[in-house]
Parts: structure tokens; C-alpha cells; sequence
């Protein structure tokens, strides 16, 4: 175990059946041996910052149904809605006001929102504040799009793969194509976005060999963002009396992924939150050095209800920052209000 360690740290690599046996025999030393690993990693591309990102949830409509995810079409007791251009852009003012130079633009995958007004989102803000930098995470969609919305000045684009198991894509994702997501990821990097892939961490039926899967695609693709959450279920969905994933698996998860890829983005995520009152904290000290707080208005923000329980849903955008930055100070790391690429990345034209 010692040796597969010290390989990864050193060389950044490991091959997947590598992996495999690392997760099959980790005890809780080497675990702890991997978190330091991670954390120094981290501190030596990227100090002891953290980067903000405004996170706007701009619509709930999906015409999707992942099994797991409470928006997904089916779910009837969700309560709909979507902002208005005014709301973004009203969310969007309050996030410069409080210092945020970022914005992720999520939701589901929306047909009202056809390309025109997608561009008409990210035209507003990029005339605004041209020194912001605008992460899309709207789904799936054709290359032509993804291009039209680089070039209205989109800089980054997230869409999970969710889980690199062909088979276990397949029955989370009815009538998706898990070719089509991967193959989205790719086209993403030919455009020329800052990449976020990921995966959920606990999904009914996971075991050791996805996650190897899943940390062995990481190292193939290389995006430049990697979103790594608990799975957690939400009461309507068919999944919903299934057991959530665990801190434990989640927290190692990060800290490989930091290993594999020193120079990632790598968000302490809402549902790490969620899971646990310190996962966030706990994340950032195993090699995330991200979190993205919550600038959608208060009235939607319980109806962006992907899962249960879902933390600060009632708190006002400057509560949310204040708190975040006392939480990051806390675990000894600070506060970077700026754009926060991906130190290898630089727009293409
Ligand atoms: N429609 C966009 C955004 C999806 S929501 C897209 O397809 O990319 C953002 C992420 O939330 C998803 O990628 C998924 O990984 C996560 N998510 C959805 N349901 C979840 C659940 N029940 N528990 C934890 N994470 C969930």
C-alpha cells in the first residue's frame, strides 16, 4: 500500500487496477497518509486559497429523469419555476456587490431556455461585468451549441459524468446515452471551456471498481474542474429510500482526485454540507480548494431540491458569503474573490 502511495503522489498516476487494490486494502493510516498527500498537493499548486463561485439556480423544469434527482421530469410534487432574465441578472448584481467575480448558471435541462436565451443570459452579464468569469451547467448538448455559447464569452462548463460504469449509467439514466455524455465532455475541451466532470459518491448498487473507473476516466479526460458529491436521496424519487453516500468514501474520493490531477479545480460541495455540519471544512482539508455558495433569491431556493435536507436554503446571499469565509478561515485556509481558473487554462480566441 505504501508503495502505490508514494507512486501516486510522485508521479501523479495510477493504473486502474492499481487503484482498484489501493481501495479494496486502504486501512485508516494509509487513508489518513492519502488526506496529507492531497492537502499538501494542493497547497503547493494553489496555497491556501479558496475560490468563491456565485452559484445561480436558474431553473428547475428538467426533461430528464435521473432515477436519483429530485427534478428530474416525473417527480410531480416538485414545484417548478424558472427566473426571469431580470431575477439572473438581479442575482447576479447582488453576487458582484458582495465580491464574487464568478458565476455558475445551473439547471435542468430546459427546453425554454432554447440557445437565443442562454445567449441572451451570458451576452447580460459578460456586458456587465466583462471581468467575470460565467461556468454553465445546463446538461447536454449539441456541439454547435456549447460553441455558440463559448463564443457569446461562456468561459466553463460542468456537467458531470456522473459514473463511469457504462452498465450502472445506463439504469440510473433512462433513455440518456452515456456515449452522448461522454462524448459532450470531450467536445467541451475541443471548444475550448474550463471542463468540470465528476461523479456522485454512494449510488445504489457502487462499488470499489466504478470508483476506479471513475478516478481512471478523471485521469484520461484531465478536465480542468472536478465535482465530486454524496449521493443523498430525495423523497419522490424511485431511489428515495436508498442509504446516502458516506463521508469517509466522499472525503477519500477528493483526496485522490487532488492526487491524480494537482492542478484541479476541485469544489467542497453543498451535498459534502449536507452530509455532514464540517464536510465542506473536512473536504478543503483533504484537497478541495473551491466552494460555491448560493446567490439564487430565496424564494427558489428549497425548489432546487436535487435531494433532502439540502443546507442554507433560507439564508440571504451575504449571510451565505460571511459564513463561508469564517468556515474556510477556520480550516486554516483563505478566501480568493477572484476568477479562479484552472492555473492551465487560457481562453481561446
Ligand atoms: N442538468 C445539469 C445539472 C444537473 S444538477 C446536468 O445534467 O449536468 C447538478 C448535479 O447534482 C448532477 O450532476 C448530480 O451529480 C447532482 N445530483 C443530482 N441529484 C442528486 C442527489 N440526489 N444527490 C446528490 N447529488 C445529486
Amino acid at each position: 500500500m505504501k508503495e502505490l502511495i508514494q507512486k501516486l503522489y510522485k508521479e501523479n498516476h495510477l493504473e486502474e487496477n492499481e487503484i482498484l487494490d489501493l481501495l479494496n486494502n486502504i486501512n485508516k493510516e494509509d487513508t489518513e497518509d492519502i488526506i496529507s498527500k492531497a492537502l499538501d498537493t494542493k497547497e503547493r499548486v494553489y496555497g491556501k486559497k479558496v475560490f468563491m463561485r456565485g452559484l445561480i439556480e436558474f431553473t428547475n423544469y428538467c426533461k430528464n429523469n435521473c432515477v436519483y434527482c429530485g427534478i428530474r421530469a416525473l417527480n410531480r410534487n416538485a414545484d417548478r419555476y424558472r427566473l426571469t432574465l431580470e431575477e439572473i441578472m438581479e442575482a447576479a448584481e447582488e453576487g458582484y456587490r458582495l465580491g464574487y467575480r464568478t458565476y455558475v448558471l445551473q439547471g435542468g435541462e430546459d427546453d425554454y431556455f432554447i440557445d437565443d436565451r442562454v445567449v441572451e443570459i451570458i451576452n447580460s452579464i459578460k456586458s456587465k461585468f466583462p471581468m467575470c468569469a460565467i461556468t454553465l451547467s445546463i446538461g447536454e448538448k449539441s456541439y454547435e451549441s456549447y460553441k455558440r455559447f463559448y463564443e457569446a464569452g461562456a468561459d466553463r462548463y460542468l456537467l458531470r459524468h456522473e459514473i463511469a460504469s457504462k452498465e450502472l449509467y445506463d439504469k440510473l439514466h433512462p433513455n440518456m446515452s452515456f456515449e452522448n455524455r461522454i462524448n459532450c465532455l470531450y467536445n467541451l475541451k475541443e471548444i475550448g471551456y474550463q471542463v468540470g466532470a465528476g461523479f456522485m459518491v454512494g449510488l445504489p448498487g457502487a462499488r470499489n471498481e466504478y470508483y476506479a473507473k471513475d478516478l481512471c476516466f478523471i485521469k484520461e479526460l484531465k478536465p480542468h474542474m472536478v465535482g465530486i458529491g454524496p449521493f443523498i436521496p430525495q423523497k419522490d424519487t424511485p431511489l428515495g429510500k436508498e442509504s446516502k453516500g458516506t463521508l469517509e468514501t466522499t472525503i477519500l474520493m477528493l483526496a485522490l482526485t487532488r492526487l491524480l490531477l494537482p492542478e484541479v479545480l476541485l469544489p467542497a460541495t453543498t451535498a459534502l454540507g449536507t452530509i455532514n455540519p464540517l464536510g465542506r471544512e473536512m473536504g478543503l482539508k483533504a484537497g478541495a480548494n473551491v466552494v460555491m455558495p448560493n446567490l439564487s433569491p430565496r424564494s427558489v431556493r428549497e425548489k432546487y431540491a436535487l435531494y433532502d435536507n439540502k443546507i442554507c436554503t433560507g439564508d440571504e446571499a451575504a449571510h451565505c458569503r460571511g459564513c463561508i469565509e469564517r468556515r474556510i478561515n477556520s480550516a486554516g485556509f483563505e478566501v480568493d474573490m477572484g476568477r479562479g481558473d484552472n492555473i492551465t487554462w487560457e481562453r481561446i480566441k
